[in-house]
């Protein structure tokens, strides 16, 4: 071979493998190309997908919020409808005992709430008051009183016996009200002295309060304030009681159980009942001591009868309790009649 075909040969081979160089690259590019564009079509389909999954999330959360919401406006329906049965219940066993006979204070109306205590409106208030116990009759006494659902006050002497103080206790566990009618009942003892008034009186309120960890501030003088028998002016122990922050109360109202003559249950039940509707607050003394068998006979009746008339309740004294004192009246009966003296004219007659 010549030189020059030599030279030719070379020249040849070497624009053959140029061009196919050249057809490579052309090739990968194409790849890369492709390459970059299946990868953008896979980010937006990526993005797509975030995207719709970003809604579900949006949207799953909103349908929780609603169920959370729905699940609130249930759970106060639910208190709601509790309320309601608590409150049918208490109408169904109103009923019951209106159907038994035995309504409770059915006219009461309860009014402003004062202290915590709700003041009960009523244009007849009537106060149960039993003094001289505890005794044999107490438990009775308070069981009849639970039944028809009443409350009274108890002027408790200092007597110190297992049953006289678990009598105590269930006088103020049953809401009653425990007052004090001194610790002996001594009148010559008590009476003898404001000295020996104030130690019977720290007696009695004393033992009251370390059987039931209740001070009482509520007290009847044995035999009223209005006795003839103490030596000692009565003035003098109703100003010791004041400063001591104790009310005391006497009765409008007296059973007639006083005395040593047993009342058959229609005398009780009449003298207990038969003035009520002339007086806004009657004060009803009675006993709870022993040989007061018909006094425990005639409550119930008399309850009833109570019960039975207009716009009248059965409470227990408090603090708030209109004061009913014989003192209080001698004073009022002897301004008036002061007042009469003077004007040279008879007063207005009072009840
Ligand atoms: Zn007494």
């Amino acid at each position: 071979m010549s030189e020059d075909g030599k030279d030719r040969t070379e020249e040849e081979g070497s624009a053959a493998g140029r061009k196919g160089s050249a057809r490579l690259r052309k090739c990968n590019v194409a790849m890369l190309m492709a390459s970059v564009v299946l990868l953008m079509m896979l980010c937006g389909l990526l993005l797509s997908r975030i995207y719709s999954l970003n809604e579900t999330v949006d949207s799953l959360t909103a349908q929780a919020q609603k169920m959370g919401q729905v699940i609130e406006g249930q759970r106060v329906q639910l208190a709601e409808m509790k309320l309601l049965e608590e409150k049918i219940e208490e109408l169904l066993a109103y009923k019951e005992a209106y159907e038994a006979g035995r309504p409770g204070n059915k006219d009461v109306r309860p009014g402003e709430e004062e202290d915590g205590e709700p003041e009960i409106k009523a244009a007849h208030k009537v106060y149960l008051t039993f003094d001289d116990g505890p005794s044999i009759y107490t438990q009775d006494i308070l069981d009849i009183l639970d039944e028809y659902g009443v409350k009274a006050t108890f002027f408790v002497l200092g007597k110190e016996n297992d049953s006289a103080r678990e009598a105590m206790k269930r006088i103020v566990e049953d809401g009653h009200t425990l007052a004090m009618h001194s610790y002996t009942h001594k009148y010559a003892d008590i009476y003898a002295s404001v000295e020996n008034f104030a130690e019977d009186f720290a007696k009695i309120q004393n033992y009251i309060y370390d059987v039931t960890g209740v001070t009482s501030t509520v007290y009847r003088f044995p035999g009223g304030s209005s006795n003839s028998v103490s030596p000692t002016d009565m003035s003098v122990f109703a100003e010791y009681l004041e400063e001591q922050g104790v009310r005391y109360f006497d009765w409008n109202i007296s059973s007639g159980d006083g005395g040593s003559y047993v009342f058959p249950v229609e005398t009780l039940l009449e003298n207990c009942t038969s003035k009520i509707s002339a007086y806004e607050t009657s004060v009803i003394l009675m006993h709870d001591s022993a040989g007061k068998k018909t006094t425990v006979e005639a409550l119930p009746e008399i309850i009833e009868t109570i019960l039975d008339m207009e716009d009248t309740a059965i409470l227990p004294i408090t603090d708030s309790t209109e004061l009913i004192q014989h003192r209080k009246w001698q004073e009022d009966k002897a301004d008036k009649a002061d007042q009469t003296d003077k004007t040279g004219r008879s007063g207005q007659s009072g009840r």
